[in-house]
């Protein structure tokens, strides 16, 4: 059993969950979180409402037995529904194979289960409203201010975590002293932002388009999405440029909004009765990539989650990948005991390439999402990867090795995945009747092709 005692700034997806599994390997945890109290207060931080889980998360949420309490949580998204411009829709399924699905779940809901299995363990204190403002990187010590009285408070212990997300303070301690820990950061924002609306349940309480698909208007230079929530609503995501005639900007009165929406998302209008109030009430946000290295300092202090490697959302691995750091952190921590420095060097040198990886997958992803799912050729490819799916189990498509192989690192489906894509559209165009494609001889030259 470790002994020893950690400090965690931020109590959100990764937070959370890393407190448990230390708390599980015997390390006293503080941790230490901005929000209010969210298991007795309903904050929206402005942040997605829901959530896709799959493989990689529910690795994380297995090995601190928190499963089998998330699955209840959880609404299967077995394939996408696309929306087509012309009106119609077509259904995708994900995996040719059966289990293999994406999960809808209430990002609320997912952390207020881990925060009450962590603050219900012996060794772990949860601190709200407690805002971390400064890491000194040399002694491990970090300083946090109360929201509500002002007093500041440190907190020392062996090791600093920070799992703050996107804005992390402890990285900018990093930044601060970036001359000496040769310490790289990039921070890219996309032009598009994105806008959360919502698909009410019906008049009985149902919902009002099918709840086991992701739902995808593409549209070329923007996209609707909407995902299932358990209540029968559908939280629906606008995804948009900032700026350009169909933009954030340009929808600047309710009549340019229902405009636009009669134009390019007819079909979600009847299910939307409240679009004009969610349009207005709620903000347009950045989307951005944070990349930096080193995620740790004088074996001190390591980045987690968000903090170390924030993405863009359109490969749904977020999450996920947060949920696998703690499993590979925790691989480390087998490895390397209660040696934080080669614990945290390990850890980064690890998870670093596929940190990088799935950020790539993202930006690729949602060129992919916006446009190719309307593409015949795309749609064909997707076809016959389902079919080799079925028959052969050596086959995986890019996107399942990316959300259903947990035992695959994300550099692998990215190195993988890429070149696969390249030969499978390439076949593809070759393909003149696609009725009449013998998957085993596809599967065959597809092989051949990959080890030119
Ligand atoms: C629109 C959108 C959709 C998304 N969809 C998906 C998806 O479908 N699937 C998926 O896997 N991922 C998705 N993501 C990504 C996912 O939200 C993040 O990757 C995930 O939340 C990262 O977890 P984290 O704990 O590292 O960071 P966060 O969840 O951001 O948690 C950080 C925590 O730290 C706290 N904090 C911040 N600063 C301080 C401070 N100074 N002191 C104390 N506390 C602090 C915050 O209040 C917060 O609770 C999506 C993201 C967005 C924006």
């Amino acid at each position: 059993m470790a002994t020893g005692k950690v400090t965690v700034i931020g109590a959100g997806l990764c937070g959370s969950l890393l407190a448990i599994r230390l708390a599980q390997r015997g390390y006293q945890v503080e941790i230490f979180e901005q929000r209010p109290d969210f298991r007795t207060v309903t904050t929206y931080a402005g942040r997605s409402i829901n959530l896709a889980l799959s493989d990689r998360g529910w690795e994380g949420l297995k090995k601190v037995g928190l499963d089998a309490v998330i699955a209840p949580l959880c609404i299967p998204m077995h394939g996408r529904m696309i929306h087509a411009e012309q009106g119609g829709q077509h259904y995708a399924a994900y995996s040719g194979r059966p289990g293999e699905y994406i999960n809808s779940v209430s990002r609320q809901q997912l952390n207020i289960e881990m925060i009450k299995k962590a603050a219900g363990m012996p060794g772990v204190d949860v601190h709200f409203q407690t805002r971390c403002v400064e890491v000194d990187l040399q002694q491990g010590r970090a300083v946090f201010e109360h929201l509500v009285s002002g007093e500041r408070l440190e907190a020392s212990g062996d090791v600093v975590i920070g799992t703050d997300g996107a804005g992390s303070v402890l990285r900018k301690s990093m930044v601060a002293q970036s001359a000496e820990l040769g310490f790289n950061f990039s921070q890219e924002f996309l032009s598009h932002g994105y806008k959360e609306l919502t698909i009410p349940p019906d008049a009985s309480g149902g919902f009002r388009i099918d709840k086991h698909a992701l739902h995808i208007w593409p549209r070329g230079g923007f996209m609707l999405i909407a995902l299932p929530n358990l209540d029968g609503s559908f939280t629906v995501t606008l995804f948009l440029p900032f700026e350009g005639s169909k933009s954030f900007q340009a929808l600047d009165t309710p009549e340019k909004i229902m405009a636009f929406f009669r134009e390019e998302f007819p079909d979600v209008i009847p299910h939307m009765p409240d679009l004009l109030e969610d349009f207005a009430n709620n903000p347009a946000s950045m989307l951005g990539t944070v990349k930096c290295f080193p995620w740790q300092a004088f074996g001190k202090t390591l980045l987690m989650g968000d903090a170390a490697h924030a993405i863009v959302p359109f490969y749904g691995q977020g999450m996920n990948a947060s949920f696998e750091d703690v499993v590979v952190l925790d691989q480390m921590l087998d490895q390397y005991g209660d040696n934080w420095e080669a614990v945290f060097n390990h850890f980064q040198e690890h998870r670093k390439p596929d940190a990088d990886a799935i950020a790539d997958l993202a930006l690729d992803n949602f060129e992919e999402m916006k446009a190719h799912t309307a593409n015949p050729l795309f749609n064909l490819k997707h076809k016959l990867e389902l079919q080799m799916e079925q028959q052969i189990p050596e086959f995986s498509s890019k996107y399942s090795m990316v959300t259903f192989r947990e035992d695959l690192r994300y550099s692998e489906a990215i190195s993988r995945g890429r070149k696969q894509d390249a030969v499978l559209m390439q076949l593809c165009a070759g393909v003149t009747d696609p009725g009449a494609v013998d998957i085993l001889q596809f599967f065959r030259d597809f092989k051949e092709s990959m080890l030119k």
